[in-house]
């Protein structure tokens, strides 16, 4: 069950703050989603290429869909149709690819780069090289716009570690803000249920959260 109540509080409190609320529907039911969609929710974030394609077809056309997850090449055609922002580009690779297949659907796509920054290895992204070179890349090409960096934190109760995470996204998000004057980058999308209060105190401009609004997933 949703509670209705608690995700507008939370929606209240982060557009007073001027951030993007993204509610992460991962392995959660079309009814759930629903619910937040009533509430008045429109962006919903998915992780697995599968799940978004079953989803996207049975809910309205106005919700506008983020992909957060690792992201295969061979997969990026199933989301180009109609994905509203693909927030997790972690190589160069992956953003060639993009590029491809808008130019196919004849769109441009909005894409975040994902930046490692927590100390598990297991989390994809980028570093600080591979972002300038994938700025500079990106430059080139016509069918993706480059609006700003996804980071996660590192799995921990220790905030000051969790903290330092933050801090180092937002100086690189204004690094490089500054750097590309041809790139607009105004989303910084970092902060989940755990640690979204730090984020926003840090810099976030959207947070991705999901069991803070879904309930714990199985
Ligand atoms: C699952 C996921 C989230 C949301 O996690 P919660 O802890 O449930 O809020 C945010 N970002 C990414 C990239 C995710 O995979």
């Amino acid at each position: 069950m949703i509670n209705v109540e608690k995700y507008q509080e939370l929606a209240g409190n982060l557009s007073a703050k001027n951030i993007e609320l993204v509610a992460v529907s991962k392995t959660k039911p079309v009814e759930d989603i629903m619910a937040l969609y009533d509430a008045g929710q429109r962006q919903f974030a998915e992780n697995y290429v599968q799940e978004i394609t079953a989803k996207q077809p049975v809910l309205p056309a106005d919700i506008h869909w983020h992909f957060i997850g690792h992201l295969q090449t061979n997969k990026v055609k199933f989301i180009t149709p109609f994905v509203h922002l693909i927030q997790s580009i972690d190589s160069i690779k992956l953003l060639k690819e993009t590029d491809k297949q808008a130019k196919k659907f004849n769109r441009v796509i909005n894409c975040l780069l994902q930046i490692h920054v927590a100390k598990e290895e297991s989390k994809f992204g980028m570093n600080e090289e591979e972002l300038a070179k994938a700025l500079n890349y990106a430059d080139t090409l016509t069918n993706i716009k480059i609006c700003g960096l996804m980071g996660m934190a590192s799995f921990t109760d220790d905030e000051q570690i969790v903290a330092a995470e933050f801090i180092y996204l937002k100086d690189l998000f204004d690094k490089y803000q500054r750097a590309n004057a041809s790139i607009d980058m105004k989303i910084l999308s970092m902060g989940m249920s755990s640690d979204y209060k730090l984020a926003a105190e840090h810099g976030s401009t959207m947070v991705r959260i999901g069991s803070l609004l879904f309930g714990a997933r199985s």
